[in-house]
């Protein structure tokens, strides 16, 4: 989406900052933003109710920024940008800027600020788990991600049965994939996941051997790094046909970010 809604120098007073002087006794903020989001509609309608009200916008973040107070700047843009864009559904991604005019600096300039851009993220994981009772562990996980503040749209794949991986001997796999929207980075996922196989009391004793619940990152936009926390794509995807079956049921067409290959692709030449 390269549309793009400008707000330009809204002022508003505030009390954010470090200094006891600040929080005490407030100072002018101005804030700058960019709104990603889709003009085609609007750009022929003429009709306000196709594309976002700014001024709703404007009075949203000037209302948040009035009511939450932070010490950092940094906090102050990403706490604004992620309440405006669960807010305005129609932003894809903000960028926005918070600058102090009068920051406590004895020194000359105009003003001193922070800039973040932040926006929803698709995301592909995979679902697997093979001990106990594996549809539940899966299952509640779905349901504590469904319920994550900064987690919409998400869709899940059916599960399937499959045979263990890896020449552990061990229980039967039930595998399946989840693609939802994010406002998470890849980190802050991926330790949410984390969080989410302890609670499921997940054990890590033999590797590529039983567990409760395994959440893999399969694919964050078209994201690609490879540090060993973690790695987008999930590395060995294209070899295994039960995270391949369920991604190709969820998005066909959607393509890897290296081989370019579709899901569908994949799927079809996945060695048996
Ligand atoms: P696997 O999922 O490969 O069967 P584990 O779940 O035990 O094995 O591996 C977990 C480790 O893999 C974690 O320490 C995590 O930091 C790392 N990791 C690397 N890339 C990813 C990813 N894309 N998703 C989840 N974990 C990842
Ligand atoms: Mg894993």
């Amino acid at each position: 989406m390269q549309d793009i809604i400008l707000i330009r120098n809204l002022s508003f007073f505030g009390y954010h900052g470090v200094y006891e002087q600040e929080t005490r006794q407030g100072q002018r903020f101005i804030l700058n933003a960019k709104l990603f989001t889709d003009l085609d509609r609007a750009g022929n309608t003429d009709a306000l109710e196709d594309t976002i009200h700014y001024g709703m916008v404007c009075e949203f973040l000037v209302d948040f920024l009035t009511r939450n107070t932070y010490k950092l700047l940094e906090k102050a843009v990403t706490e604004s940008a992620r309440a405006t864009l669960l807010e305005f559904a129609g932003i894809r991604k903000m960028e926005i800027s918070i600058e102090k005019p009068d920051a406590p600096i004895v020194l000359e300039f105009d003003s001193v600020g922070v800039m973040r851009t932040i926006g929803w993220h698709t995301v592909y994981i995979g679902l697997g788990s093979n001990m106990g009772d594996k549809k539940k562990y899966i299952e509640s996980a779905v349901k504590k991600i469904k319920k994550h503040p900064y987690i919409k749209d998400v869709r899940v794949s059916e599960l399937i049965e499959t045979k263990p991986y890896g020449g552990v001997e061990q229980d039967d796999f039930l595998n399946g994939a989840a693609v939802f929207e994010t406002l998470l980075s890849p980190m802050e996922l991926l330790e949410f996941l984390q969080k989410l196989e302890q609670q499921a009391k997940r054990k890590r004793e033999v590797h590529w051997g039983p567990r409760t619940l395994d959440l893999d990152i399969l694919f964050y936009d078209d994201l690609v790094v490879s540090e060993q926390r973690l790695c987008i794509p999930h590395p060995d995807l294209e070899n295994r046909r039960f995270v391949l079956e369920p991604l190709a049921q969820l998005s066909p067409r959607f393509r890897h970010p290296i081989s370019q290959k579709t899901m569908l692709q994949l799927l079809n030449e996945v060695p048996e």
